[in-house]
């Protein structure tokens, strides 16, 4: 018998999940009220499977190819799956992100926003937008700079009336995340934005503490990834 094995994604749910409370609770916040992203990228359909099976529904891919051959017949056998785009968005692959996920957390160019509008209105299906902010300015990055993130907002909001929830940062490996967080916390504050994406497997605790909405956690729950 292979309990322990069998058990193990389920268990590190629990354990993400009472360090999420702990964090939350930790400061003033409402325990059970940050989102949990359960980052499936590399695994496969069998330990997403298995997330399903201990009760988890919402996760995130970074590549649309990937998520296309794991996630259609999930999503048909378990409707209530909330699928979230982590990763960078081609513009001639906006047509399938639009189909398969719920949200999309990396919108962060002009030519992007009108190639999602245009689609999200061909396709009338409007998933939720993030705006992703490289944060820490690391030109190998995705995301727009912090000192063009308001214009692009209003671009975005006002122009292309997008529905544009909230914003997502990555910061650079290496540095001190905190001062990340709040600077991605200061941005949606200023532009009256609700959610936010921050926090990894290795710092989603400050993410928490500085007012993280939905932290993308992988390797605490599917463990390292394959290579491949
Ligand atoms: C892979 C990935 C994660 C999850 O990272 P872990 O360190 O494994 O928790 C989160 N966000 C993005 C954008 C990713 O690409």
């Amino acid at each position: 018998m292979n309990l322990v094995h069998m058990s193990s994604i389920k268990e590190n749910i629990q354990i993400v999940r009472e360090r999420m409370t702990t964090a939350e609770r930790s400061s003033n916040r409402k325990p059970g009220e940050t989102e949990l992203v359960a980052v499936s990228k590399f695994h496969s359909t069998a330990a997403v499977a298995e997330a399903i099976g201990a009760g988890h529904r919402e996760f995130g891919e970074n590549r649309v190819q990937e998520a296309a051959e794991k996630f259609p017949s999930l999503k048909e056998k378990y409707s209530d799956i909330t699928l979230h785009l982590i990763g960078p968005l081609q513009t001639n692959k906006a047509r399938d992100a639009i189909r398969l996920f719920d949200v999309i957390e990396t919108i962060d160019r002009p030519k992007l926003a009108k190639a999602v509008a245009k689609e999200m209105d061909r396709q009338d299906r409007r998933p939720k937008l993030l705006v992703q902010v490289n944060t820490g300015e690391e030109p190998q990055k995705s995301g727009v700079f912090p000192t063009e993130a308001d214009e692009f907002i209003r671009l975005c909001v006002d122009e292309l009336e997008l529905p544009i929830e909230g914003l997502m940062c990555i910061p650079p490996a290496g540095d001190e995340p905190a001062m990340h967080f709040a600077l991605l916390a200061e941005m949606a504050r200023r532009n009256e934005l609700n959610v936010m994406s921050m926090g990894m497997s290795a710092d989603f605790e400050p993410a928490i503490k500085l007012g993280s909405t939905h932290v993308r956690i992988g390797t605490a729950i599917f463990g390292n990834r394959p290579a491949r």
